[in-house]
């Protein structure tokens, strides 16, 4: 049973299936080396990225993530302000720590390989590390898959189909029709049916603390990329916008106009994903590319709704969970497999059942919420503009996020009776994943990204 707490993980920008799911697989390799007693000999160690990793790993960051997976460093404790300084520092010495233990001679143009015509046989976002001893022996090598949100598996993992633990839950479902059933045999809701799957998982001694913690950093997040300005790293030359329009809203209603509750929802979804983009602190949810859409409903609901709660808070991001948990079981959240109708369609849907769940829609109703944002983003392609996470990714949050509004009002307004299940919608994104060619599932290698001229990164 996947939790609240693998869905949504603390990280850092700008992807997290091109840099969070990396930095965690390097982090494994290299601490299981140290712990078998491999770093003592090693004197050499090898990255090698295949297939979407390869293709967008530059502009992603995959290459810097890997890096600092290698030298110990973890995506939630990594300090994201000290890392172009560490980063300048190996390329200069030419030297690299092994998980702040052993320093060995590294030369990233012959280290750290990017096979961009070459794919692992388990998923596109593949990795190869190996570590090598002064006579060139091969002492200790793994292949890991990031496969989406952060997620990683390796080769044993995918060989033994044991992807995840097996706990016992009271409320077990992996679709929406055995989700709602739960809910109409027990009298519950379906943050209710998640609150006793966590209880259950026992992850944290006091679950709504650790989820409200969650939505702190989502916060501090929106504040810092409300106040910072200027342009977006990468060579694309994209202003942050979040900060300009904000200041804009507050002139305006310091002149005497309503507040624009919609513009306002584009501000914090502009706002965490160009701190994404500036490979800042971010809340991965579901995935870093749509990071900014769940923030942005959620702060939403706090600053529109009358009256908002803690409790509403947890009941939100619990909702949100039982919906994302339905994609990952039912499809995928990797933009390498689905395009981003599994990255920013996925988190339309979650956010617009978890806000139809707090505004008091019954299950039926958060079901058919969830269902209209991810049924109108379906065929949406991944296609970002040299390979960084910010043209259309950054925008595109703001879509989401409004959509995702508009979904729970429209379906506040019915009684949760529809036509397309969420289940049936879960199901076209996935074949429609599967029919989708390669260059629209994060290679950088079609739409916006080759119908753009492109300056010089
Ligand atoms: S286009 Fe969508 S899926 Fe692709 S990198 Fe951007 S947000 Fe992620």
């Amino acid at each position: 049973m996947i939790s609240i707490f693998d869905l949504f993980k603390i990280g850092m920008g700008p992807s997290s299936s091109h840099t969070v799911g990396p930095m965690r697989a390097a982090l494994t390799f290299i601490t299981k080396a140290r712990d078998a007693g491999y770093l003592q000999k090693t004197l050499k160690a090898q990255i090698d990225l295949y297939g979407s990793l390869a293709l967008t790993g530059k502009g992603h960051g995959t290459d810097i993530a890997v890096i600092l997976g290698f030298l110990g460093e973890a995506p939630d404790t990594v300090d994201p302000d000290q890392v172009p300084a560490t980063l300048a520092d190996i390329r200069a010495s030419k030297k690299l720590r092994l998980a702040d233990t052993l320093e060995i001679p590294f030369i990233e143009t012959t280290d750290l390989l990017f096979h961009k015509t070459e794919n692992l046989p388990y998923h596109p976002n593949g990795m190869r590390f190996s570590l090598f001893d002064a006579v060139g022996e091969c002492l200790f090598t793994e292949v890991y898959y990031s496969i989406g949100g952060g997620f990683i598996v390796n080769d044993e993992d995918v060989q033994s189909q044991t992807l995840s633990e097996e706990v016992n839950v009271p409320y077990p479902f992996s679709t929406a029709s055995q989700l709602l059933h739960h809910c109409k045999a027990n009298h519950l809701s379906i943050s209710d049916v998640m609150r006793a799957n966590e209880l259950a998982l026992q992850r944290f001694p006091d679950l709504d603390t650790a989820v409200l913690n969650i939505w702190h950093v989502m916060r501090q997040c929106i504040e810092r990329g409300c106040r910072e300005f200027g342009i977006l790293p990468g060579g694309l030359k994209v202003k942050r916008r979040a900060h300009q329009i904000m200041q804009k809203l507050i002139e305006r209603e310091h002149s005497g106009f309503n507040k624009d509750e919609m513009q306002w929802l584009n501000v914090y979804a502009l706002a965490v994903n160009e701190e994404n983009a500036a490979n800042g602190r971010v809340v991965t949810a579901p995935t870093n590319g749509a990071a900014g859409i769940i923030p942005a409903v959620l702060n939403y609901y706090i600053n529109f709704t009358p009256n908002p709660t803690d409790q509403g808070i947890v009941d939100f991001m619990l909702t949100a969970t039982a919906i994302g948990i339905l994609f990952k079981e039912g499809a995928s959240i990797s933009a390498a497999e689905m395009g981003c109708q599994g990255e920013v369609g996925v988190a339309c849907s979650m956010a617009a059942g978890a806000l139809c769940a707090v505004w008091g829609g019954t299950p039926e109703q958060v079901e058919n919420a969830a269902e209209m944002g991810i049924e109108h983003n379906l065929g949406l392609t991944c296609d970002p503009i040299g390979g960084l996470v910010q043209i259309p990714c950054i925008e595109r949050n703001t879509m989401g996020s409004v959509q995702a509004v508009n979904c729970a009002k429209l379906a506040l307004m019915g009684d949760g009776t529809h036509i397309v299940s969420l289940d049936d919608a879960i199901k076209a994104m996935k074949a429609t994943g599967i029919d989708m060619q390669a260059k629209y599932r994060e290679t950088a290698m079609g739409g916006l990204a080759i119908a753009v001229s492109q300056p010089e990164c």
